[in-house]
């Protein structure tokens, strides 16, 4: 079984308290969640106050990005250990604003040296796939996704998938308010699954999992989440109110 997963990622976004108000309005309100797995992403300055707040809850904490390198001549940057350090279990890899921001453009093999220091760390990465609109109107969305899975999960064995989940976030649904209809939605989770299944084997492709993000809210979860190839929900800007997140995980 699959247990689902609702992370939310805050972006950009907060400031020191807000962050941390919001972590403890989580904590408050989610005591007593098991059934759901929940984890949230603050900017990097906001880690280590917000693991704070989550020290004695089931809520785990995770990062927005990292680097690749051991240590060093990185200005301005964190690695995975550094953010083992800061209390991190996740980090989001591969989102599309990383990988479609002109200044940032971050290639499927830039992606895949991420994903593998991650797991050499063993923090766990989310790791984002997702077509462009005009892609989706070429028909080419099953193509691009599996070349970004097989490009950023290049080398990647059926041991270490283990502590990956994946998140399919077509670009033009992020948001915008424009969500996937479960319909479309599930067909690509169906796709990545069956991709899974010729890459790795049976076990890897129903064991991991696939959630959907682009414009989730509690209005739409229910409908999303009761996929049978959608297994949570990456939540941007819905996760910035505790009633919105709580809203989702309750319809999860
Ligand atoms: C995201 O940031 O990954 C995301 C899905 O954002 P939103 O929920 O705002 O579309």
């Amino acid at each position: 079984m699959r247990k689902t997963f609702i992370a939310g990622n805050w972006k950009m976004n907060l400031t020191q308290s807000g962050a941390t108000e919001l972590a403890a309005g989580l904590v408050a309100k989610l005591a007593d969640n098991t059934t759901v797995e929940v984890a949230i992403c603050p900017s990097f300055g906001f880690l280590s106050g917000v693991a704070e707040q989550l020290a004695s809850s089931h809520i785990s904490l995770g990062a927005q990005n990292l680097y690749p390198a051991e240590s060093g001549a990185y200005t301005g940057e964190l690695n995975a250990e550094m953010l083992l350090d800061l209390g991190c279990d996740y980090v989001i890899l591969g989102h599309s604003e990383r990988r479609h921001l002109p200044a940032l453009d971050e290639s499927n093999q830039f992606i895949n040296l991420k994903v593998k220091s991650a797991i050499a760390a063993g923090l766990k990465p989310i790791l984002c796939v997702g077509e462009l609109l005009e892609e989706r109107e070429a028909g080419r969305t099953t193509a691009v996704v599996e070349q970004q899975l097989t490009n950023s999960l290049a080398d990647i064995t059926a041991e270490q998938i283990e502590l990956i989940t994946i998140a399919y976030e077509p670009v033009w649904a992020i948001g915008t308010g424009k969500v996937a209809t479960p319909e479309q939605a599930e067909e690509v989770h169906g796709s990545i699954r069956a991709w899974l299944r010729n890459r790795f084997n049976d076990l890897v492709a129903d064991t991991t999992r696939i959630q959907y993000g682009g414009s989730v809210k509690p209005e739409n979860a229910r409908e999303l989440l009761s996929q049978p190839n959608i297994d949570g929900a990456l939540v941007g800007g819905a996760a910035l109110s505790t009633d919105s997140f709580i809203g989702i995980i309750e319809n999860a």
